[in-house]
């Protein structure tokens, strides 16, 4: 069977550049060997957030008080419904995918592809035994949990986040490897729901490269929730019982719990791929590509987590659009990963784009920190009684956004602002000139400007 464009991998890299393919008027098969949606529909984006909205609902009510609503009897937290509630979710959008793909006339195929040669004309792939071909393949096999080599830890009945989201029930405590935005998440539900939860993270701080401050106040918050936060500390030993753990100045300590998470970063799938007959370029296992997401070979491309860079649905999401715009034909789209908004979905929100202060001080050029307390929106204070927030813009030398990272809700909401600033490489000055509606939380890029 022969077909303009081949996908491998229905992630949301995968079936969005499927239907935007088949659109634009190429056949387009689309291979998948577990479930559409991939990673973020089945196993990651979606049922996170929707365990995160119960948890959150459940913190809101118990400060309904601060907003002069008083809540008789006691709350309780159903885990059985929440749960039941995120798979109807997940089902229901999983649909929507498929909706998508045949009202686009994407051809899917329910099987493993692997790729088995090119003969100058065509990439040939094989799956279940049957032969394909195409002119182009688009590679977007997504990403898997690294397993770190800690002594006892396969034993030791550990979590990664799937087994996590499949389980019926919590445990009364759990111990989180890696402090990461995945690990911040289930921190965030976890602790909503009452688990005893400590965090063990080798670096000296949470959240990787997300700005300083912002990851400090987010983990005092969860401080005084009753987190426990072990940094610069790795776990060296696990068991049923929970882990080992050495600390910067070499002090061992056991931390028990019912149950380990772990979350010590993804790794990208490339395996049984058949990219090695193709002398397919790889770095740190992940598939190298250009700006137009075009591999070492010229009719293969990879877009999404397979490719290592920026591990997050909607850079797996644009990726796929510019691959296939390339084999459309179209030279002027090109992928950009200075304006990539990550988010941290926790209660509060933090979201970042672009550079941070961290970054600028290691790059040592001209910069400007813009900052306020969000409490210098209207809105915000009206909806986040007790809460302060912070909001920081970063400009370089000319004034132009090249950054912005902010701690408060709906920071998720937000942070796309800046990050269009920063794609239309937008000065204070221009944005001076947009009229923000009143009173909203976004208000609040406007009063930084005059910082
Ligand atoms: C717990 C968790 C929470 C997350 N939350 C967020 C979030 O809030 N926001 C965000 O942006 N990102 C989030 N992510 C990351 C996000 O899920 C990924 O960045 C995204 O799914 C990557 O999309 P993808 O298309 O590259 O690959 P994937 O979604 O991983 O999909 C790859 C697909 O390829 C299939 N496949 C692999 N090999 C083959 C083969 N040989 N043949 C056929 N099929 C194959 C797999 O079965 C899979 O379905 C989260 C991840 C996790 C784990």
């Amino acid at each position: 069977m022969k077909y303009d464009l081949i996908i491998i991998g229905g992630g949301p890299g995968g079936y969005n550049a499927a239907a935007l393919a088949a659109k634009s008027g190429l056949k387009t098969a689309l291979f998948e060997k577990n479930k559409l949606g991939g990673v973020c529909l089945n196993e990651g984006c979606i049922p996170t957030k929707a365990l995160l909205y119960s948890a959150n609902m459940l913190d809101s009510m118990r400060q309904s008080k601060k907003y002069g609503i008083t809540i008789d009897g006691d709350l309780a937290a159903d885990y059985k419904r929440i749960n039941a509630r995120k798979n109807k979710i997940v089902r229901k959008l999983v649909l929507g995918v498929n909706q998508k793909l045949q009202a686009a006339g994407v051809e899917v195929i329910e099987a493993e592809a692997m790729l088995t040669g090119s003969d100058g004309d065509h990439i040939h792939v094989v799956a279940d035994g049957k032969e394909y071909a195409a002119r182009d393949v688009l590679l977007c096999t997504g990403s898997e949990t690294s397993i770190p080599p800690i002594e006892g830890l396969a034993d030791s009945g550990y979590w990664t986040s799937r087994e996590a989201l499949d389980a019926k029930e919590l445990p009364e405590s759990i111990v989180v490897i890696g402090g990461g935005v995945i690990g911040m998440e289930f921190v965030s539900v976890y602790t909503s729901l009452g688990v005893k939860v400590t965090v063990v993270e080798m670096t000296p701080k949470i959240l990787g490269r997300m700005d300083t401050e912002i990851s400090t106040a987010l983990m005092e918050n969860y401080e005084k929730r009753g987190v426990t936060f072990l940094l610069n500390t790795k776990v060296i030993s696990a068991s049923t019982d929970g882990v080992t753990v050495q600390t910067a100045d070499g002090e061992t300590k056991e931390i028990k719990a019912e149950r380990i998470l772990l979350s010590a970063g993804r790794r990208a799938v490339t395996k049984n791929l058949g990219i090695e007959e193709l002398g397919i370029a790889l770095q740190r296992n992940a598939i190298v590509t250009d700006e137009y997401m075009q591999t070492s070979h010229p009719h293969i491309y990879a877009v999404g987590d397979v490719t290592g860079r920026s591990m997050l649905a909607h850079s797996a999401i644009r990726m796929g659009e510019v691959a296939v715009h390339h084999i459309l034909g179209r030279k002027d789209d090109v992928m950009r990963y200075d304006a990539i908004p990550g988010v941290v979905y926790t209660h509060p929100e933090i979201a970042s784009v672009g550079v941070s202060e961290d970054e600028m001080i290691e790059r040592g050029t001209a910069y400007r920190v813009l900052k306020l307390p969000m409490t210098f929106s209207g809105r915000f204070v009206v909806e986040n009684e007790g809460e302060t927030g912070i909001f920081k813009v970063i400009v370089d030398g000319e004034d132009r956004i090249i950054g912005g990272q902010m701690l408060g809700n709906p920071a998720s909401e937000l942070i796309i602002m800046i990050g269009m600033a920063i794609t239309e490489r937008l000065t204070l000055e221009d944005l001076r000139k947009h009229i923000f509606p009143h009173p909203t939380a976004a208000e609040i890029l406007h009063e930084v400007i005059y910082e």
